[in-house]
Protein backbone atom coordinates (compact mmCIF):
# COMPACT_ATOMS: atom_id res chain seq x y z
CA UNK A 1 0.00 0.00 0.00
CA UNK A 2 1.26 3.39 -0.72
CA UNK A 3 1.81 5.53 2.43
CA UNK A 4 0.43 9.38 2.30
CA UNK A 5 2.84 11.75 1.25
CA UNK A 6 0.95 13.61 4.62
CA UNK A 7 2.19 10.54 7.03
CA UNK A 8 5.75 10.84 5.48
CA UNK A 9 6.36 14.20 5.98
CA UNK A 10 5.47 13.84 9.70
CA UNK A 11 7.37 11.43 10.58
CA UNK A 12 10.26 13.55 8.78
CA UNK A 13 9.79 16.32 11.03
CA UNK A 14 13.14 17.04 12.95
CA UNK A 15 13.64 16.91 16.34
CA UNK A 16 13.60 20.04 18.72
CA UNK A 17 16.59 18.47 20.17
CA UNK A 18 17.90 19.00 16.83
CA UNK A 19 16.95 22.45 15.48
CA UNK A 20 17.80 23.70 18.80
CA UNK A 21 21.93 23.11 18.20
CA UNK A 22 21.79 25.03 14.91
CA UNK A 23 24.39 27.17 15.66
CA UNK A 24 22.70 30.22 13.94
CA UNK A 25 20.92 30.18 17.15
CA UNK A 26 23.12 30.24 19.79
CA UNK A 27 22.86 34.04 20.20
CA UNK A 28 19.48 33.02 21.92
CA UNK A 29 18.77 32.46 25.57
CA UNK A 30 18.36 28.11 25.94
CA UNK A 31 14.93 28.68 27.15
CA UNK A 32 13.65 30.80 24.32
CA UNK A 33 15.70 28.74 21.28
CA UNK A 34 13.66 26.06 23.03
CA UNK A 35 10.26 27.13 23.15
CA UNK A 36 10.37 29.31 19.45
CA UNK A 37 11.39 25.48 18.15
CA UNK A 38 9.22 24.02 19.79
CA UNK A 39 6.45 26.34 18.10
CA UNK A 40 8.01 25.96 15.07
CA UNK A 41 7.66 22.29 14.78
CA UNK A 42 4.15 22.62 15.77
CA UNK A 43 3.23 24.92 13.25
CA UNK A 44 4.98 23.00 10.66
CA UNK A 45 3.09 19.89 11.98
CA UNK A 46 -0.15 21.39 11.79
CA UNK A 47 0.53 23.07 8.45
CA UNK A 48 1.09 19.80 7.17
CA UNK A 49 -2.35 18.19 8.34
CA UNK A 50 -4.25 20.50 7.58
CA UNK A 51 -2.81 20.44 3.67
CA UNK A 52 -1.45 23.92 3.20
CA UNK A 53 2.57 22.13 3.60
CA UNK A 54 3.20 20.09 1.06
CA UNK A 55 6.92 20.20 1.56
CA UNK A 56 8.91 20.18 4.85
CA UNK A 57 11.18 23.53 5.28
CA UNK A 58 14.47 23.53 4.22
CA UNK A 59 17.47 24.59 6.84
CA UNK A 60 17.23 28.61 6.48
CA UNK A 61 13.67 28.01 6.35
CA UNK A 62 13.81 26.65 9.83
CA UNK A 63 15.82 29.41 10.75
CA UNK A 64 13.01 31.86 9.55
CA UNK A 65 10.70 30.67 11.55
CA UNK A 66 12.43 29.91 14.69
CA UNK A 67 13.81 33.63 14.83
CA UNK A 68 10.25 35.25 14.14
CA UNK A 69 8.70 33.17 16.93
CA UNK A 70 11.45 33.90 19.11
CA UNK A 71 10.96 37.82 18.45
CA UNK A 72 7.61 37.42 19.68
CA UNK A 73 8.84 35.55 22.70
CA UNK A 74 11.12 38.02 23.71
CA UNK A 75 10.31 41.61 22.24
CA UNK A 76 6.03 40.87 22.22
CA UNK A 77 3.97 41.07 18.66
CA UNK A 78 2.76 44.79 19.05
CA UNK A 79 4.34 45.70 15.92
CA UNK A 80 4.16 49.12 13.80
CA UNK A 81 1.55 48.88 11.23
CA UNK A 82 1.27 51.67 8.18
CA UNK A 83 -2.66 51.93 7.57
CA UNK A 84 -3.41 52.27 4.01
CA UNK A 85 -6.56 50.83 4.49
CA UNK A 86 -8.09 54.63 4.30
CA UNK A 87 -10.05 53.65 7.44
CA UNK A 88 -9.26 56.79 10.04
CA UNK A 89 -10.29 55.11 13.29
CA UNK A 90 -9.48 51.82 12.71
CA UNK A 91 -10.67 49.56 15.51
CA UNK A 92 -7.95 46.55 15.03
CA UNK A 93 -5.14 48.97 13.98
CA UNK A 94 -5.56 51.04 17.68
CA UNK A 95 -8.41 53.90 16.80
CA UNK A 96 -6.57 57.32 16.74
CA UNK A 97 -3.01 57.91 16.03
CA UNK A 98 -1.99 60.62 19.19
CA UNK A 99 -0.92 64.44 18.19
CA UNK A 100 2.52 65.03 18.42
CA UNK A 101 1.63 66.68 21.42
CA UNK A 102 0.12 64.75 23.30
CA UNK A 103 2.83 61.62 22.37
CA UNK A 104 5.79 64.69 23.53
CA UNK A 105 3.80 64.84 26.86
CA UNK A 106 3.32 61.24 27.72
CA UNK A 107 7.31 60.79 27.23
CA UNK A 108 8.02 63.57 29.54
CA UNK A 109 5.44 62.22 32.16
CA UNK A 110 6.33 58.82 31.78
CA UNK A 111 10.38 59.57 32.01
CA UNK A 112 9.88 61.40 35.53
CA UNK A 113 7.37 62.51 37.97
CA UNK A 114 4.81 64.25 37.77
CA UNK A 115 2.03 65.96 40.30
CA UNK A 116 -0.79 63.03 39.56
CA UNK A 117 -1.67 62.95 42.67
CA UNK A 118 -0.20 66.15 44.43
CA UNK A 119 -1.92 68.92 44.78
CA UNK A 120 1.37 71.70 44.31
CA UNK A 121 0.32 74.81 45.65
CA UNK A 122 -1.12 73.13 49.07
CA UNK A 123 1.53 70.65 49.08
CA UNK A 124 -1.32 68.07 50.29
CA UNK A 125 -2.58 65.60 48.39
CA UNK A 126 -4.20 66.23 45.26
CA UNK A 127 -6.53 64.39 43.05
CA UNK A 128 -5.80 62.69 39.64
CA UNK A 129 -8.75 63.94 37.97
CA UNK A 130 -8.41 67.04 38.35
CA UNK A 131 -6.22 67.68 35.61
CA UNK A 132 -8.00 67.42 32.96
CA UNK A 133 -11.69 68.33 34.44
CA UNK A 134 -10.96 71.82 34.18
CA UNK A 135 -10.21 71.53 30.29
CA UNK A 136 -13.10 69.29 30.28
CA UNK A 137 -15.43 71.87 31.60
CA UNK A 138 -13.94 74.83 29.35
CA UNK A 139 -14.74 72.86 26.04
CA UNK A 140 -17.95 71.54 26.65
CA UNK A 141 -19.51 73.61 29.34
CA UNK A 142 -20.17 70.87 32.08
CA UNK A 143 -20.22 71.10 35.80
CA UNK A 144 -18.03 68.72 36.04
CA UNK A 145 -15.89 65.46 34.68
CA UNK A 146 -14.17 62.33 34.94
CA UNK A 147 -12.01 60.33 32.76
CA UNK A 148 -11.96 55.89 33.43
CA UNK A 149 -10.32 53.57 31.28
CA UNK A 150 -12.92 53.79 28.33
CA UNK A 151 -16.16 54.38 27.37
CA UNK A 152 -17.94 50.87 28.18
CA UNK A 153 -16.59 51.74 31.78
CA UNK A 154 -17.79 55.37 31.78
CA UNK A 155 -21.78 53.30 31.27
CA UNK A 156 -20.59 50.73 33.73
CA UNK A 157 -19.98 53.18 36.02
CA UNK A 158 -22.31 55.22 36.15
CA UNK A 159 -24.75 52.47 36.10
CA UNK A 160 -23.71 51.11 38.69
CA UNK A 161 -23.47 54.23 40.87
CA UNK A 162 -26.40 55.34 39.73
CA UNK A 163 -29.03 52.61 39.48
CA UNK A 164 -27.89 50.20 41.84
CA UNK A 165 -30.47 47.80 41.95
CA UNK A 166 -32.74 49.93 40.14
CA UNK A 167 -34.13 50.30 36.57
CA UNK A 168 -32.59 52.18 33.62
CA UNK A 169 -35.25 52.92 31.18
CA UNK A 170 -33.97 52.33 26.90
CA UNK A 171 -35.51 52.43 23.64
CA UNK A 172 -35.58 48.89 21.89
CA UNK A 173 -34.02 50.55 19.01
CA UNK A 174 -30.73 51.65 21.12
CA UNK A 175 -29.47 48.31 22.61
CA UNK A 176 -26.68 48.17 19.91
CA UNK A 177 -23.55 46.09 19.86
CA UNK A 178 -20.67 48.26 19.31
CA UNK A 179 -18.07 45.74 18.18
CA UNK A 180 -15.70 43.60 19.81
CA UNK A 181 -17.75 42.01 22.22
CA UNK A 182 -19.55 45.86 23.81
CA UNK A 183 -23.03 45.21 23.69
CA UNK A 184 -24.81 47.91 25.92
CA UNK A 185 -27.83 45.73 27.56
CA UNK A 186 -24.81 43.16 28.77
CA UNK A 187 -22.53 46.16 30.04
CA UNK A 188 -25.36 47.35 31.67
CA UNK A 189 -26.45 43.99 33.41
CA UNK A 190 -23.03 43.80 34.84
CA UNK A 191 -23.72 47.40 36.77
CA UNK A 192 -26.34 45.26 38.96
CA UNK A 193 -28.95 47.73 37.37
CA UNK A 194 -31.77 46.15 35.40
CA UNK A 195 -32.34 46.96 31.90
CA UNK A 196 -35.81 48.20 30.94
CA UNK A 197 -36.83 47.92 27.64
CA UNK A 198 -39.49 49.98 25.80
CA UNK A 199 -40.48 50.96 22.30
CA UNK A 200 -39.96 48.58 19.57
CA UNK A 201 -36.98 48.36 16.98
CA UNK A 202 -38.03 51.14 14.58
CA UNK A 203 -40.21 53.13 16.56
CA UNK A 204 -39.98 54.15 20.29
CA UNK A 205 -42.32 57.31 21.32
CA UNK A 206 -41.60 59.44 24.52
CA UNK A 207 -45.02 58.08 25.96
CA UNK A 208 -43.00 54.36 26.01
CA UNK A 209 -40.62 55.99 28.42
CA UNK A 210 -43.35 57.83 30.21
CA UNK A 211 -45.31 54.61 30.61
CA UNK A 212 -42.58 52.68 32.11
CA UNK A 213 -41.16 54.93 34.82
CA UNK A 214 -42.15 53.69 38.15
CA UNK A 215 -41.11 53.00 41.82
CA UNK A 216 -37.95 51.44 40.70
CA UNK A 217 -36.76 53.86 37.63
CA UNK A 218 -33.10 54.99 38.38
CA UNK A 219 -32.30 56.62 35.38
CA UNK A 220 -32.83 57.27 31.79
CA UNK A 221 -30.77 56.23 28.67
CA UNK A 222 -30.30 57.13 25.38
CA UNK A 223 -27.52 55.57 23.22
CA UNK A 224 -26.41 57.52 20.08
CA UNK A 225 -26.80 55.57 16.60
CA UNK A 226 -23.21 56.07 16.46
CA UNK A 227 -22.35 53.04 14.45
CA UNK A 228 -25.53 52.51 12.27
CA UNK A 229 -28.22 54.27 10.44
CA UNK A 230 -32.08 53.76 10.66
CA UNK A 231 -33.75 54.64 7.94
CA UNK A 232 -37.55 54.64 6.68
CA UNK A 233 -40.48 54.31 9.01
CA UNK A 234 -38.78 55.27 11.92
CA UNK A 235 -39.18 57.31 15.42
CA UNK A 236 -37.03 57.51 18.46
CA UNK A 237 -37.03 60.66 21.27
CA UNK A 238 -34.88 63.45 21.20
CA UNK A 239 -32.39 64.48 24.25
CA UNK A 240 -34.66 67.77 24.63
CA UNK A 241 -37.52 65.53 25.23
CA UNK A 242 -36.27 62.85 26.89
CA UNK A 243 -34.26 65.22 29.07
CA UNK A 244 -37.76 67.54 30.15
CA UNK A 245 -39.31 63.85 31.20
CA UNK A 246 -36.29 62.86 33.22
CA UNK A 247 -36.64 65.80 34.87
CA UNK A 248 -40.07 65.85 35.35
CA UNK A 249 -40.10 62.40 37.60
CA UNK A 250 -36.95 63.89 39.34
CA UNK A 251 -34.08 61.35 37.26
CA UNK A 252 -30.88 61.73 35.44
CA UNK A 253 -31.07 61.17 31.68
CA UNK A 254 -27.54 59.62 30.67
CA UNK A 255 -26.70 59.91 26.84
CA UNK A 256 -23.34 57.09 25.77
CA UNK A 257 -22.44 59.44 22.72
CA UNK A 258 -19.71 56.86 21.34
CA UNK A 259 -17.61 59.01 19.69
CA UNK A 260 -16.85 62.52 21.70
CA UNK A 261 -16.96 65.27 19.05
CA UNK A 262 -15.47 68.56 20.27
CA UNK A 263 -15.64 70.63 17.06
CA UNK A 264 -18.38 70.71 14.17
CA UNK A 265 -17.86 68.32 11.89
CA UNK A 266 -20.75 69.94 10.01
CA UNK A 267 -19.21 73.37 8.75
CA UNK A 268 -16.34 71.10 7.22
CA UNK A 269 -18.97 69.21 5.07
CA UNK A 270 -17.68 65.52 7.56
CA UNK A 271 -21.24 64.60 8.60
CA UNK A 272 -23.84 65.52 11.28
CA UNK A 273 -22.91 64.58 14.49
CA UNK A 274 -23.86 66.12 17.63
CA UNK A 275 -20.70 67.86 19.74
CA UNK A 276 -20.79 67.10 23.26
CA UNK A 277 -21.58 70.69 24.43
CA UNK A 278 -24.84 70.20 22.49
CA UNK A 279 -25.93 67.20 24.21
CA UNK A 280 -25.50 68.72 27.43
CA UNK A 281 -27.34 71.72 26.05
CA UNK A 282 -30.07 70.08 25.27
CA UNK A 283 -30.65 69.05 28.92
CA UNK A 284 -28.57 65.47 29.26
CA UNK A 285 -27.15 64.93 32.89
CA UNK A 286 -24.69 63.25 32.19
CA UNK A 287 -22.40 62.56 28.75
CA UNK A 288 -19.92 59.62 28.27
CA UNK A 289 -17.50 58.90 25.18
CA UNK A 290 -14.33 58.01 24.00
CA UNK A 291 -11.19 59.41 23.93
CA UNK A 292 -10.05 57.27 21.22
CA UNK A 293 -12.73 58.02 18.61
CA UNK A 294 -13.45 61.24 16.83
CA UNK A 295 -11.56 63.25 20.00
CA UNK A 296 -8.33 62.14 18.82
CA UNK A 297 -6.45 61.21 22.03
CA UNK A 298 -5.69 58.07 23.85
CA UNK A 299 -8.06 55.22 25.08
CA UNK A 300 -10.54 56.65 28.00
CA UNK A 301 -13.90 56.98 28.91
CA UNK A 302 -14.65 60.36 29.29
CA UNK A 303 -18.09 61.64 31.46
CA UNK A 304 -19.09 64.93 31.65
CA UNK A 305 -22.04 66.64 33.26
CA UNK A 306 -23.94 67.39 36.49
CA UNK A 307 -21.58 67.78 39.65
CA UNK A 308 -23.99 66.42 41.92
CA UNK A 309 -24.36 62.78 39.84
CA UNK A 310 -20.39 63.05 38.91
CA UNK A 311 -19.29 62.72 42.83
CA UNK A 312 -21.60 59.44 43.01
CA UNK A 313 -19.43 57.98 40.44
CA UNK A 314 -16.13 59.16 42.03
CA UNK A 315 -16.88 57.94 45.40
CA UNK A 316 -17.99 54.78 43.78
CA UNK A 317 -15.39 51.84 45.17
CA UNK A 318 -14.93 50.60 41.17
CA UNK A 319 -13.86 54.12 40.15
CA UNK A 320 -10.63 52.56 41.59
CA UNK A 321 -10.39 49.51 39.13
CA UNK A 322 -11.75 52.08 36.44
CA UNK A 323 -9.14 55.00 37.33
CA UNK A 324 -7.00 56.23 33.98
CA UNK A 325 -3.13 56.03 34.35
CA UNK A 326 -0.85 58.28 34.46
CA UNK A 327 0.18 58.54 30.73
CA UNK A 328 -3.45 58.14 29.46
CA UNK A 329 -4.35 61.49 31.35
CA UNK A 330 -1.00 63.09 30.08
CA UNK A 331 -2.10 62.37 26.54
CA UNK A 332 -5.39 63.42 26.98
CA UNK A 333 -4.89 66.55 28.92
CA UNK A 334 -2.18 67.72 25.85
CA UNK A 335 -4.91 66.94 23.16
CA UNK A 336 -7.81 68.75 25.05
CA UNK A 337 -5.45 71.74 25.05
CA UNK A 338 -5.25 71.56 21.02
CA UNK A 339 -8.94 72.21 21.38
CA UNK A 340 -8.51 75.51 22.88
CA UNK A 341 -8.19 76.72 19.23
CA UNK A 342 -10.02 74.58 17.25
CA UNK A 343 -7.73 75.66 13.92
CA UNK A 344 -4.95 74.07 15.79
CA UNK A 345 -6.91 71.04 16.45
CA UNK A 346 -7.97 70.18 13.22
CA UNK A 347 -4.25 70.69 11.60
CA UNK A 348 -2.72 68.65 14.18
CA UNK A 349 -4.63 65.87 15.58
CA UNK A 350 -3.90 63.29 13.13
CA UNK A 351 -7.97 62.13 13.43
CA UNK A 352 -9.04 65.68 12.53
CA UNK A 353 -6.34 66.95 10.04
CA UNK A 354 -7.40 63.03 8.26
CA UNK A 355 -11.19 63.60 7.96
CA UNK A 356 -10.51 66.95 7.10
CA UNK A 357 -8.08 66.37 4.29
CA UNK A 358 -9.26 67.76 0.71
CA UNK A 359 -10.03 65.82 -2.17
CA UNK A 360 -7.28 67.52 -4.52
CA UNK A 361 -4.90 67.26 -1.79
CA UNK A 362 -5.45 63.35 -1.17
CA UNK A 363 -5.54 63.01 -5.23
CA UNK A 364 -1.94 64.93 -5.26
CA UNK A 365 -0.60 62.23 -2.75
CA UNK A 366 -2.43 59.36 -4.72
CA UNK A 367 -0.57 60.55 -7.57
CA UNK A 368 2.77 60.62 -6.11
CA UNK A 369 1.96 57.67 -4.52
CA UNK A 370 1.44 55.80 -7.65
CA UNK A 371 4.52 57.76 -9.26
CA UNK A 372 7.01 56.17 -6.84
CA UNK A 373 5.63 52.88 -7.02
CA UNK A 374 4.63 52.68 -10.74
CA UNK A 375 9.12 51.61 -11.61
CA UNK A 376 9.29 49.52 -8.49
CA UNK A 377 6.47 47.01 -9.04
CA UNK A 378 7.67 45.31 -12.65
CA UNK A 379 4.54 43.01 -14.01
CA UNK A 380 1.67 45.22 -11.91
CA UNK A 381 -0.25 47.64 -13.00
CA UNK A 382 -0.71 50.70 -11.04
CA UNK A 383 -3.24 53.20 -11.32
CA UNK A 384 -4.71 56.29 -9.65
CA UNK A 385 -8.88 55.65 -8.66
CA UNK A 386 -11.22 57.94 -6.91
CA UNK A 387 -12.36 55.81 -4.19
CA UNK A 388 -14.10 57.17 -0.55
CA UNK A 389 -12.70 56.58 2.87
CA UNK A 390 -14.24 55.86 6.22
CA UNK A 391 -14.22 57.50 9.68
CA UNK A 392 -14.68 53.70 11.27
CA UNK A 393 -14.20 52.81 14.70
CA UNK A 394 -18.03 52.36 15.23
CA UNK A 395 -18.12 56.51 14.13
CA UNK A 396 -20.03 58.80 11.44
CA UNK A 397 -22.23 55.72 9.73
CA UNK A 398 -22.64 56.70 5.86
CA UNK A 399 -19.99 59.38 6.25
CA UNK A 400 -18.84 59.74 2.37
CA UNK A 401 -14.90 60.86 2.39
CA UNK A 402 -14.06 61.37 -1.16
CA UNK A 403 -10.45 59.82 -2.09
CA UNK A 404 -7.81 59.05 -4.37
CA UNK A 405 -6.17 55.85 -4.46
CA UNK A 406 -3.44 54.06 -5.65
CA UNK A 407 -5.05 50.69 -7.33
CA UNK A 408 -2.48 47.48 -8.00
CA UNK A 409 -3.73 44.75 -9.84
CA UNK A 410 -5.52 42.88 -11.71
CA UNK A 411 -3.09 40.56 -10.67
CA UNK A 412 -3.53 36.79 -10.03
CA UNK A 413 -1.44 37.30 -6.81
CA UNK A 414 -2.90 40.18 -4.88
CA UNK A 415 -3.48 38.20 -1.91
CA UNK A 416 -0.59 37.00 -1.37
CA UNK A 417 0.58 40.59 -1.93
CA UNK A 418 -1.56 41.96 0.74
CA UNK A 419 -0.56 39.05 2.87
CA UNK A 420 3.40 39.68 2.37
CA UNK A 421 2.85 43.36 3.02
CA UNK A 422 1.34 42.85 6.36
CA UNK A 423 4.40 40.87 7.00
CA UNK A 424 7.01 43.50 6.12
CA UNK A 425 8.34 46.23 8.70
CA UNK A 426 6.45 47.99 9.50
CA UNK A 427 3.43 46.10 8.29
CA UNK A 428 1.36 47.74 5.55
CA UNK A 429 -2.27 47.08 6.05
CA UNK A 430 -4.25 47.83 2.68
CA UNK A 431 -7.68 46.96 1.11
CA UNK A 432 -9.02 45.06 -1.78
CA UNK A 433 -11.63 45.47 -3.71
CA UNK A 434 -12.68 45.03 -7.45
CA UNK A 435 -9.57 43.11 -8.29
CA UNK A 436 -7.05 45.81 -6.85
CA UNK A 437 -5.11 46.06 -4.00
CA UNK A 438 -5.76 49.93 -2.84
CA UNK A 439 -3.37 52.04 -0.91
CA UNK A 440 -4.92 55.38 0.36
CA UNK A 441 -3.20 58.29 1.38
CA UNK A 442 -5.63 59.61 4.01
CA UNK A 443 -4.38 57.30 6.74
CA UNK A 444 -0.77 58.03 6.15
CA UNK A 445 0.92 60.71 7.33
CA UNK A 446 3.83 62.42 4.73
CA UNK A 447 6.45 60.50 6.36
CA UNK A 448 4.74 56.50 5.88
CA UNK A 449 3.81 58.06 2.32
CA UNK A 450 7.39 58.18 1.75
CA UNK A 451 8.22 54.95 3.47
CA UNK A 452 5.26 53.23 1.46
CA UNK A 453 6.91 52.62 -2.21
CA UNK A 454 10.00 50.72 -0.37
CA UNK A 455 7.83 48.36 1.55
CA UNK A 456 5.41 47.22 -1.43
CA UNK A 457 8.41 46.66 -3.24
CA UNK A 458 9.85 44.61 -1.17
CA UNK A 459 6.65 42.59 -0.29
CA UNK A 460 6.42 42.13 -4.32
CA UNK A 461 9.60 40.80 -4.10
CA UNK A 462 8.99 38.73 -1.84
CA UNK A 463 6.11 36.91 -3.00
CA UNK A 464 8.31 36.34 -6.68
CA UNK A 465 10.22 33.92 -4.72
CA UNK A 466 9.33 30.29 -3.83
CA UNK A 467 6.97 30.25 -0.91
CA UNK A 468 8.94 28.96 2.47
C1 LIG B 1 -17.59 52.95 20.93
C2 LIG B 1 -18.78 53.04 21.78
C3 LIG B 1 -18.74 52.55 23.09
C4 LIG B 1 -17.51 51.86 23.66
O1 LIG B 1 -16.47 52.75 23.82
P1 LIG B 1 -14.99 52.22 24.21
O2 LIG B 1 -14.21 53.45 24.45
O3 LIG B 1 -14.54 51.41 23.04
O4 LIG B 1 -15.13 51.38 25.43
C5 LIG B 1 -19.87 52.67 23.85
N1 LIG B 1 -21.00 53.24 23.37
C6 LIG B 1 -21.08 53.72 22.11
C7 LIG B 1 -22.37 54.33 21.62
C8 LIG B 1 -19.96 53.64 21.27
O5 LIG B 1 -20.03 54.11 20.02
Amino acid sequence: MKRAPQAELLRELPAIGQLVQLSALANLPPSVRQEAAHQAVAEVRAAVLAGSLVKLPTEAQWLARIRARAEILMGGALRRVLNATGVVLHTNLGRAPLATAAVRATASRAVGYSNLELDLEEGVRGSRHAHVSAQLRHLTGAEAALVVNNNAAAVLLAAAALAPGGQIVVSRGELVEIGGSFRVPEVIVQSGAQLREVGTTNKTHAADYEAAIGEQTAMLLKVHQSNFRQLGFTASVEVEELAELAHRHDLPLMVDLGSGVLVDLAARQIAQEPTVTSCLRQGADLCTFSGDKLLGGPQAGIIVGRAQYLERLRRHPLMRALRPDKLCLAALSATLALYARPEQAWAEIPVLEMLGRAPELLARQARLMARALRPLLPGLPVAVEADRSEAGGGSLPGALLPTSVVALGPHPRLEALAAALRRGEPAVLARISGQRLRLDPRTLSDEERRQLPKLVQAAWQAIQMPTP
